[in-house]
């Protein structure tokens, strides 16, 4: 049986950048600690409840590393007591390049973390400012040259296209340089427009490359990453051989998972859940701690073969159907022949074998190829 992941939310951030929609702010050190003892207070709570076996850990924001040392040195810590850990987890920590020292990350190091994912966006500075991220590329530069001496090898690099006046040339150049670096794994990201966000506020203002243009722009990472040894394993990441991420590998393919924090979700046995969103609330609830998977209701049959089959097309190898068989006791090509048909015939899906897999074109057209397989 796969064993969990474990999120673990740390919101707090220097300033907001102009794009998040995250729940992540900016906060006092007071604030930090109050936080941090009620995460604490949460994952004990949880631990002595049920024994959880994990094999991923993902501290994600945010920007963990904004904690100080002995903030961060406290949480993880407690994660490594109550969390019945496997030998070979992998223990990834986002960072901002503007937080990060060699300090830091010597300790981190020390306490079982293997794997950082570094916020890089770009390695042009006039696309960071218009990113409204708070550090450059220097700031990049002296955080990963610290990763590397405090000996991190397994690090991923965060990346961003179709940003309000980013031009195909200084994309090429990014991905270029950062492959330069040999980082084990990038997530490139193309920029979406959200609500509540300074680039939505001001979007009538700004430069957003065309759909064309963010097609070409994505169309050269995957052959540049290709070219470069990068395996595209879904929609947005690649690897090199064996440096997918484990944890994110759990969302896509159905594998439960436990999310601690403000408004961290889960997948726990069968149950969708997620925690407060708002501060306030996260502290009552974090300090007088409930089981939410014993208060939300068990997903329909249909909720989760249509989740599975969502989740499952984004990645390269696409859903087999006896994965599909062994989860749900059915053939996919029962449920979906008509659909599977129609996508095939448009050139959207491919099939090899029992297995369905997006198409170079299915990639572009992904979350419409994917809808349709939602079923009521
Ligand atoms: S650092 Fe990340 S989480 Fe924080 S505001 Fe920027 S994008 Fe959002």
């Amino acid at each position: 049986m796969s064993k969990l992941g474990i999120y673990v939310h740390i919101p707090f951030c220097i300033k907001k950048c102009n794009y998040c929609d995250f729940n992540s702010f900016p906060s006092d050190a007071n604030t930090q600690e109050r936080y941090i003892d009620a995460l604490i207070n949460e994952i004990k709570s949880l631990c002595k409840i049920k024994k959880i076996s994990a094999d991923s850990v993902f501290i994600g924001g945010g920007t963990p590393t904004i904690l100080s040392d002995e903030l961060l040195e406290k949480l993880i810590l407690t994660i490594n007591e109550n969390f019945d850990l496997a030998e070979k987890t992998e223990f990834t920590i986002e960072c901002n390049p503007k937080t990060a020292s060699l300090k830091s990350f010597k300790l981190l190091k020390s306490l079982g973390v293997n794997r950082l994912s570094i916020g890089v966006q770009s390695l042009d500075d006039k696309i960071l400012k218009t990113l409204g991220r708070s550090h450059n590329v220097k700031d990049f530069l002296e955080c990963y040259a610290a990763a590397k001496i405090a000996g991190f090898e397994n690090i991923n690099f965060d990346l961003m296209f179709a940003v309000p006046n980013q031009t195909q040339k200084s994309l090429e150049k990014t991905v270029k340089t950062a492959v330069k670096f040999e980082p084990t794994h990038i997530s490139a990201y193309g920029l979406q427009l959200e609500e509540n966000t300074y680039f939505y506020e001001n979007k009538d203002t700004l430069s957003f490359p065309s759909d064309e243009q963010n097609r070409k722009m994505y169309d050269f990472l995957i052959s540049y990453l290709e070219q470069n040894g990068y395996f595209q394993y879904e929609i947005s990441n690649f690897a090199k051989k064996g440096f997918e991420c484990k944890h994110n590998l759990k969302y896509w393919d159905l594998t439960e998972y436990v999310g601690v924090g403000l408004g961290a979700s889960s997948f726990y046995q069968g149950v969708r859940y997620q925690n407060p969103e708002k501060l306030d609330r996260y502290f009552e609830f974090a300090n007088s701690f409930v089981p939410l998977w014993e208060q939300n209701p068990k997903q329909t049959e249909n909720d989760l073969i249509s989740e599975f089959m969502f989740l499952g097309l984004r990645l390269n190898k696409g859903v087999s159907n006896s994965d599909f068989m062994s989860k749900f006791d059915k053939s996919m090509f029962d449920i979906y022949k008509d659909i599977v048909d129609k996508n095939i015939k448009a050139g959207l899906l491919n099939r090899e074998r029992d297995r369905i897999f997006l198409s170079k074109k299915g990639f572009d057209f992904a979350n419409t190829v994917m809808s349709d397989f939602l079923l009521d």
